[in-house]
């Protein structure tokens, strides 16, 4: 019966909108396994007040310590992260060059099937942006963009988190003003993670669907 509990607390919670019925209905999701504890203390670590009510995160730090604390959570949560904030970056991508946009794509195949054959696609996008920057200099979404594929197979993650913080805030494009504050970064990977850990939505899935159904209509036009 516990099914219905989980039906009846998440009616509950819709209908009040209230914080604590959303915590009373996550915690019975821990409880009956369609939620890991996990999942509900990184959305708490996050700051989800729901979360938060119903989980201790492992620290509550801020800033950048705070984006190198998910790698608490696993290689996943952070290759996440780290496309989140490729993705804020990859919006001053002015540039011809492609390779940032299609390390960002690899990394986001990646998670939906982390497989060898996809790793292996994200460290050539993550070589092909490490080309651009010999050839043609730095450009911080380039190297954003490839820390987020090289996520997928390195061992160093909280360097991958600091390195494209670093150029998140110091230079992201063609110019030095082009910069995102440090808090625009946190705001992207909290948007990316919440919904993922929760079971709400999935904006890395949400993204490829959208680009391969973009691909269809080109493909058809
Ligand atoms: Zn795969």
């Amino acid at each position: 019966m516990s099914d219905s509990r989980v039906r009846e607390l998440e009616a509950t919670w819709r209908t009040s909108g209230a914080v604590e019925d959303e915590a009373a209905w996550l915690q019975e999701r821990v409880r009956v396994g369609d939620l890991e504890q996990s999942k509900l203390e990184l959305a708490a670590y996050c700051g989800h007040s729901g979360a938060a009510r119903s989980a201790t995160p492992l620290s509550l730090e801020e800033g950048e310590a705070w984006l190198e604390g998910l790698v608490g959570y696993g290689r996943i949560a952070t290759v996440r992260s780290l496309i989140a904030i490729a993705v804020v970056s990859l919006e001053a991508w002015t540039r011809d060059e492609t390779c940032p946009i299609e390390a960002a794509h690899a990394a986001q195949d990646w998670i939906l099937c982390p497989c060898d054959p996809h790793r292996a696609a994200a460290g050539l996008a993550a070589g092909r942006c490490e080309d651009l920057y010999t050839q043609a200099g730095s450009f911080g979404a380039s190297e954003i963009a490839a820390c987020a594929a090289k996520a997928t197979y390195e061992t160093d993650l909280a360097s991958l988190i600091r390195y494209s913080v670093w150029w998140g805030t110091k230079r992201l494009c063609e110019s030095f003003d082009d910069l995102l504050e440090e808090n625009d970064l946190l705001l992207a990977v909290r948007a990316d993670l919440v919904p993922w850990a929760l079971g709400y939505s999935d904006p890395v899935r949400e993204r490829v669907e959208v680009r391969a159904r973009a691909s269809e209509h080109s493909e058809r036009d």
